[in-house]
């Protein structure tokens, strides 16, 4: 009997007690002073972690009105945005700013590959452009993209800010705003940081805050940093009800955090990676992306001969595991499968188990054990 659904989709991932437990707390008034006091702190660890200078934004929404949130804060109708596309989230910008009025050129790599830095530098050298946008890990395709490289790039570039979309990555992959010449990064509450859906987190740069004040008035309301500043520096004070159980979450992410220190919890990332990757290509399955560009937040997972997409995730869900189909032109041909943030190591077993015990119902030859035993030796090493 399997009562249990364990969510290994590339987010929301699974959410450890002491996080759920923060959303099923009593809810208090938002000026309550134990609560901003939390607020405050939170914003305070998150400015620290991930070494800015400048601001952090914590708002009520999702990943792309994180996005939104950046571009409506850095560009403005007429500019000049450069894409940097490793697949369909990276692709998002397009539209996103096209309809801003923004002049968008892109670079697109084939899914699975990067965009050569060469060719960034280069594009960068035939105009002016105001922003870069780059994805740290593109969810469609597992590419983590070089954030450090493109970042010393874009730094020779005065007027040309570096956005990066940390949605599948923050919290996993490592990202430091000063070290890497981030100028703004953006990301969402579901995926590495462990906590439910519904917060949208904005670091911002003191280039990034800069060119804000430049703009003047910007057109959008809710995500315009001017409003939310003042909050962010004092949460006392009022703009847009903040989300009070989602802010006590992300906290207790942020505790989590701090206990296992970012660079042993990207260490484990590495190491889960690996061992993932390694176990389910000991089955036939071929990962996506290529080698130095994997990411360690999720695998995409490219089927062997003979195994039916929908037959093999209807399978893994009758089992209790439910993963991700691939998007794009490889819907139907790929399934990914999510493993950042708090992921629980007998989690891990059960979930390579249970990827044996589907291929065996549905008649694929499978060495019962094999990749089991692989991921534990990877884990042990
Ligand atoms: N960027 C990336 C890299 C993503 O993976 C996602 C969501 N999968 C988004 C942006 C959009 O985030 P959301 O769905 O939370 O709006």
């Amino acid at each position: 009997m399997n009562n249990r659904k364990l969510v290994m989709i590339p987010g929301p991932t699974p959410v450890v007690r002491t996080i759920q437990d923060q959303m099923g707390r009593e809810t208090v008034a938002f000026g309550d002073p134990s609560f901003v006091k939390d607020y405050k702190e939170l914003i305070e660890d998150l400015k620290e972690l991930w070494q800015t200078k400048g601001e952090v934004f914590v708002v009520a929404g999702t990943g792309t009105l994180a996005m939104e949130m950046a571009v409506a804060n850095t560009l403005k109708q007429g500019d000049n945005l450069l894409v940097v596309s490793h697949g369909y989230f990276g692709d998002r910008f397009i539209d996103l700013c096209e309809r801003k009025g923004i002049h968008v050129d892109v670079l697109a790599s084939e899914w699975g590959a990067v965009v050569p830095v060469e060719d960034i530098e280069k594009k960068l050298e035939e105009k002016t452009y105001q922003a870069v946008t780059v994805t740290h890990v593109d969810t469609s395709t597992g590419v983590c993209a070089p954030v450090d490289e493109i970042g010393k790039v874009v730094d020779k570039f005065e007027d040309t800010l570096f956005i990066v979309d940390g949605v599948c990555a923050s919290a996993a992959e490592p990202e430091s705003m000063d070290n890497m010449g981030i100028d703004l990064l953006l990301t969402g509450s579901q995926k590495a940081f462990g906590v439910p859906p519904g917060l949208a987190i904005v670091w911002a740069g003191p280039k990034a805050l800069e060119r804000r004040r430049s703009l003047g008035v910007i057109p959008e309301f809710y995500v315009d940093f001017d409003k939310w500043l003042p909050i962010m520096q004092d949460p006392s004070k009022y703009f847009a009800t903040p989300a009070v159980n989602m802010v006590w979450a992300l906290k207790d992410a942020v505790r989590l955090i701090k206990e296992e220190g970012l660079e042993n919890r990207y260490e484990r990332h590495r190491k889960v990676a690996k061992a993932v990757q390694t176990a389910l290509e000991s089955l036939g399955f071929r990962v996506l992306a290529e080698l130095p560009y994997r990411a360690v937040t999720l695998s995409n997972l490219l089927y062997p001969e003979g195994i039916n997409d929908v037959e093999f995730r209807k399978i893994l869900a009758e089992e209790g595991i439910v993963v991700a189909g691939g998007l794009g032109a490889y819907a139907g041909k790929m399934f990914r499968l999510g493993h950042m943030g708090n992921i629980d190591m007998h989690d891990l077993v059960s979930v390579l188990a249970t990827i044996e015990r589907a291929l065996y119902r549905i008649g694929y030859h499978v060495e019962l054990g094999k990749s089991v035993g692989l991921l534990m030796k990877e884990l042990l090493s």
